[in-house]
C-alpha cells in the first residue's frame, strides 16, 4: 500500500508555484488510480496556512508543514531537514515533488539520507497492476523511458508543463506542524537577500503561455539594405512585455556575440531553444526570422501549438514543423502585433 506526499515549499507571498498545483495534480491522480493508497500533503515555507487552505479540498487525509522564519528561503541544510522530517511524519513511500529550482538542490540529498531513491525531470506517470511507472526523457528528449522501482521512499520530481494544475475549491485545512531539529551546520548558511536580473533582462519565463522566439534574421540587413537592430529590441521587449510570454533565441542569434556581430543586448545563450539549447514546455510557440532548421525545431518537442513568420516560403517551418507559417516581414507583423495588443 502506497502512502503519497504531496511536497511544495512556498513562495515570498505564501502561496504555491503554479508548478506545485501541477505536481498536485499528478499526486491525487496517483492515489486514485494506486488500490489502497492515501495522500497526505507536506508543505515547507514561513508560513503554510494559507497555501493548505488553498489545496484543502485535494483529498488528502493529512496536512503537514514545517514552518518558520528558518524554512523561508531556500537553503540546503534546512530544506533537507524539512523533507526527512515530513517524509517519516508521513510515512511516505512515494513523494510528489515539482521541479523548483529550491527542491531540485534540496530533494536529491533527502532521498539520500532517507535511503531512498529519485527520479527528476519525471513527464508521465502511470499505474500498471496497481504499481507505479514514471516515464522521463533522455539524451537531450531523443529517448523516452519507462522506470519503475521497488525501493522506497521513492521520490518523483515532476518537471513543469506535464500535467494541468490542481484545480478546487479552497477550504479550511487542519495543519499539523512537523518539529525540525536543525543541525548545527545550518547556522552557516544565511540568507541575506536576492539579486535578481532587472525585469527587463528577465526574459525567461517556464510559465509563460506563450514562447516567443527570436532568430538571426532580426539582425541581419532587411529590404532597405540597413540593420535595424534598435527596432528588432523595441519590438521584441514589447511583446514580451505585453504578452508576458518567454523569450527563445536560435543559436546562431546568441551565438553572434561571440563573433563580434551586432547583437540583442537581453539575449544569452540561456535562450537557446534546440538540440544543444533547452527543450521549454509552454501551449503556444511564435519563431520569428528564424529559419526552423531540424537542430533549432527539435527543441520545440513540448510546444503545442507552433506559428512561425518567415519572409521565406520555403523556409524549415514550412517543411511541416509549424502549424501555421505566416510569410511576411517580422518586423512588420510584429509592430502590428504590438499595436493591436495596445503598446
Ligand atoms: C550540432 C548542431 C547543433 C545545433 N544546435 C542548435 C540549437 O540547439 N538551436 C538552434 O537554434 N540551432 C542549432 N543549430 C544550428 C541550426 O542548424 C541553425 O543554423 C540555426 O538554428 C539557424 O538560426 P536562424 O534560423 O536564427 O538563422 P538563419 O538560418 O540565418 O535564418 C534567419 C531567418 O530569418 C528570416 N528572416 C530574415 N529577415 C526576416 C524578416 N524581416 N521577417 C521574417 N523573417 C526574416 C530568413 O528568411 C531566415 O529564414 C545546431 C547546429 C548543429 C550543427
Amino acid at each position: 500500500m502506497e502512502k503519497i506526499l504531496f511536497l511544495a515549499h512556498t513562495q515570498d507571498d505564501g502561496t504555491l508555484p503554479n508548478v506545485a498545483r501541477e505536481a498536485l495534480a499528478a499526486a491525487v491522480d496517483l492515489t486514485q488510480k494506486i488500490p489502497g493508497s492515501s495522500l497526505s500533503v507536506g508543505l515547507i515555507g514561513q508560513e503554510a496556512k494559507p497555501a493548505a487552505d488553498a489545496v484543502a479540498a485535494c483529498g488528502a487525509a493529512r496536512f503537514l508543514a514545517v514552518t518558520g522564519t528558518e524554512f523561508a528561503a531556500s537553503r540546503y541544510a534546512s530544506d533537507v531537514a524539512a523533507v526527512e522530517a515530513l517524509v517519516s511524519e508521513a510515512q511516505a513511500t512515494l513523494i510528489v515533488a515539482p521541479a523548483t529550482i529550491r527542491f531540485s538542490r534540496a530533494l536529491p540529498g533527502a532521498a539520500q539520507r532517507l535511503q531512498g531513491r529519485i527520479e527528476t525531470h519525471v513527464s508521465g506517470l502511470d499505474v500498471v497492476d496497481g504499481a507505479p511507472q514514471i516515464q522521463r526523457w533522455y539524451y537531450r528528449q531523443r529517448m523516452v523511458a519507462t522506470l519503475a522501482r521497488s525501493q522506497r521512499p521513492w521520490f518523483l520530481v515532476v518537471d513543469a508543463g506535464v500535467f494541468p494544475p490542481w484545480q478546487g475549491a479552497p477550504g479550511a485545512a487542519a495543519l499539523d506542524n512537523v518539529a525540525v531539529a536543525l543541525p548545527e551546520n545550518c547556522t552557516r548558511t544565511r540568507v541575506v537577500g536576492i539579486q535578481s536580473p532587472a525585469v527587463k533582462t528577465q526574459t525567461i519565463r517556464p510559465d509563460a503561455e506563450v514562447l516567443f522566439v527570436a532568430g538571426a534574421g532580426w539582425t541581419k540587413k532587411q529590404a532597405d539594405g540597413q540593420l535595424h537592430i534598435k527596432e528588432a529590441e523595441g519590438l521584441i521587449l514589447g511583446f514580451l512585455q505585453q504578452c508576458n510570454a518567454s523569450l527563445g533565441s536560435s543559436k546562431s542569434l546568441v551565438d553572434q556575440s561571440v563573433e563580434g556581430e551586432a547583437v540583442l543586448s537581453f539575449m544569452s545563450h540561456l535562450n537557446q531553444v534546440g538540440q544543444t539549447g533547452s527543450t521549454p514546455r509552454h501551449p503556444k510557440g511564435l519563431a520569428t526570422c528564424c529559419h526552423g532548421e531540424e537542430p533549432h525545431a527539435v527543441g520545440w518537442r513540448f510546444i503545442n501549438e507552433r506559428r512561425a513568420i518567415n519572409t521565406d516560403p520555403n523556409c524549415g517551418w514550412a517543411q511541416g514543423k509549424a502549424d501555421v507559417l505566416y510569410v511576411a516581414d517580422a518586423f512588420q507583423v510584429m509592430a502590428k502585433v504590438n499595436d493591436l495588443l495596445g503598446g
